[in-house]
This record gives structure tokens, sequence and C-alpha cells, in this order.
């Protein structure tokens, strides 16, 4: 079977991550990656083999910096099966026109509206809903995080409501930009549109979000409050949480007491970039009192939508019609090991 062709537009946090990713799988092909301005980025991306393509109006750019471009953004349409839009928010409607005029398939993220595509995308909670679609959002890596976890705890045991609290990173490690560099900041408009986003997936669970945004980098922190329609235990979520898709207990006592040394667990694990996909869950906070479930987890912003980018391509293009053996074999593609 011949391989689906992708191509990655905006080569930047998300996208190159997403390049990557998917040029370890044996199904689909990276084509070629779009770059608005000859950085380094755009260096290294071709010495790594990706065909760059860029805005006609930048293509004198890109000579007189020496890299070397295969063509415009629109004529790598003409060469793809499906383009991954990875550009930031706000951006994809004029691309959406696009790809529908060049007839091709194209895959958002979580800073596009649900309304762009009407379909968004986690690979555990609805991965059959994007099958065959031309367009489909992968959510935002809050979202994501809270649905790996929300949504095997309903399926065992409905929730009757959450309520989650999320810690939120200022900037991502690589922008020098954005802020507070010595603050926090509450997100005052609640509930915050994490909430609502969660119901792009999962419609009938009932939850609402608050935001803090706080002087680090390195991860998102969630603390998350549920009720359960019946009484649980401790043991009960654990045994859950341990079989869930790219979920991962850890344990504080063993030395992984906070966002850094999680950190510090992704380059020890050898992962590309130090990336760590799964969303990380603390084993030893996590309690149940009656009803009521309590858990703290940790989202590395940068890299948990990559391997739900991966599945989405394999459900939109039909690739593979069973969720567990796209998320398997992205997985075992990209070192995670459930
Ligand atoms: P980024 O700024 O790191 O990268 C965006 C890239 O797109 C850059 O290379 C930029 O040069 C390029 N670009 C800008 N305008 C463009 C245009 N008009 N046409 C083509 N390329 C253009 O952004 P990011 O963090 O990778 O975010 C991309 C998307 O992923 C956004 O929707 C964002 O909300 C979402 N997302 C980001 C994170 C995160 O934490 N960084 C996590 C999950 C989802």
């Amino acid at each position: 079977m011949s391989k689906v062709k992708v191509g990655i537009n905006g080569y930047g946090t998300i996208g190159k991550r997403v390049a990557d990713a998917v040029s370890k799988q044996d199904d689909m092909e990276i084509v070629g990656v779009t770059k608005t301005r000859p950085t380094f980025e755009a260096q290294i991306a071709a010495e790594r083999g990706y065909g760059i393509y860029a805005p006609e109006s930048s293509l004198k750019a890109f000579k007189d910096a020496g890299i070397p471009i295969k063509g415009t953004i629109k004529e790598l349409y003409k060469s793809v099966d499906i383009m991954v839009d990875c550009t930031p928010g706000d951006v994809g409607e004029t691309y959406k026109a696009e790809y529908e005029a060049a007839g091709i398939k194209a895959i958002f993220q979580g800073g596009e509206d649900h309304s762009l595509t009407g379909i968004s995308f986690n690979s555990t909670a609805n991965y059959s809903e994007s099958w065959g679609a031309q367009f489909s959002r992968v959510v935002s890596c809050n979202t994501t995080g809270l649905l790996r976890t929300l949504n095997p705890i309903d399926k065992a045991n409905k929730i009757t409501c959450a309520y989650a609290t999320l810690i939120r990173r200022a900037v991502d490690p690589g922008d020098s930009k954005g802020g507070p560099v010595n603050g926090l900041e509450p997100t005052v408009k609640l509930p915050t549109h994490h909430g609502p986003d969660v119901k792009s997936v999962m419609p009938w669970l009932n939850i609402n979000t608050m935001a803090v945004k706080a002087s680090t980098t390195l991860m998102h922190l969630h603390t998350v409050v549920v009720e359960l329609q019946k009484e649980s235990s401790t043991e009960e979520i654990l045994k859950i949480m341990k079989t869930s898709p790219r979920v991962k207990l850890i344990k504080s006592g063993s030395g992984l007491k906070g966002t850094a040394e999680i950190m510090e667990l992704g380059k020890e694990l050898g992962r590309n970039r130090s990336d760590v996909y799964e969303i990380i869950v603390w084993e030893d906070g996590v309690k149940v009192v009656g009803k009521m479930l309590y858990y703290y987890q940790a989202v590395h912003q940068e890299s948990d939508v990559v391997p739900e980018n991966v599945d989405c391509i394999r459900s939109m293009c039909k690739l593979e019609e069973d969720a567990s053996a796209s998320i398997s074999k992205t997985n075992k593609a990209l070192g995670i090991c459930r």
C-alpha cells in the first residue's frame, strides 16, 4: 500500500514535532513543510531532508539565505493527500479555503475554534468521528490532557460533574516574547474556554474550568475534582488510569516531585527533544472519598498533541479503522509504552 502523503503548514513548536512523528510511521510520509521566513529552523528542516515550501513573497529571502526551496505553499498542495495545519491560532480559516479549493484534507490545531471543522479529535475519546473526514481539529494540549484521563474514567463510572483548575505555562521554552516573567495571572473570563473545548469531544460531560498563567515554560499542571455517579475507591481509579492510553502514573516519592523533574524524565527516556507525550498523573496524589475523586496531572504542552495528530491522519485517511490499533502503532513508533 502506498504511504499517505502529508504536508505540514507552519513548522513551529507543534509543526516540527508532527513532521518528525509522521516520518517515523510506516504508512505515511512527509512531502514538505512550510516556512514563512528563512530562520534557523528552516535551515535545520532542510538539512533533515524535508522539502521546504514558502509563500511567493518570501522566495527571494530563502534564496538569499542559501536555503533550498521546493516551491510555494500552494504548490505543496498538489503533492499531498493531507495538510497538518500548525499555523498560529485563527489563521486557519484562510487556509481552509485554500485546502478546499485544492481538494485535499486538512487537520487544524487547538488554536482554531471547533466551528472551523465541526469535528474535534482525541484518539481515545472519538477516533471514529474523523473517519474519512475532509477536515478535523486536534484539540489543544490542555483539552487533550483532560480528555485522556476523564474519558476512561467516565466510561467506567459516569462523571456527574468535573471541575479543573489549569495552572498554565506562560509561554513555550523557545519563546522570549511572552510573560508573565514573575507573577501569576488568573483568566478572569469564566468558565475558561477549556471546559467547552472538552465538550467539543464529550458533549455530555458537565465540566467547568478555571485557569492561572504562571511564570514557567515547562508544562501545564491541572488540579482535577470529579464527582462520580457511584462511590469508588482510590484503587479502582488507579486501575483505570493504569490502563488508559497515553496516561503515565508516577510517584512523587521516586523523585518526580514536579514539572522540572518530569522534563528531566523525558531526557532520561531519550525522547526526541525530551518530549513527554503522556499525561502525567501523580499516583500518590490520587484520592477518592465516596463519590469524589481528586487528582493532579501534568501536561507537556509542546508534545502531548503530537501522537493525536498521527492518529487523526490515520482516521481521516482511512488507514486504520480501530482506534486502539492506531494508538498502539503510533505509540510503538514514538517509544510510548501504552
Ligand atoms: P508556533 O508559533 O510555534 O509555530 C507556528 C508556525 O507557523 C511558525 O513557524 C510561524 O512562522 C508559522 N506561521 C505563522 N504565520 C503563518 C502563516 N500565515 N502561514 C504559514 N505559516 C505561518 O505555534 P505553535 O505553538 O506550534 O502553535 C500552532 C498551533 O498549535 C496553534 O493552533 C496552537 O494553538 C496549537 N497548539 C500549541 C501548543 C503549544 O503549547 N505550543 C500546544 C497544543 C496546540
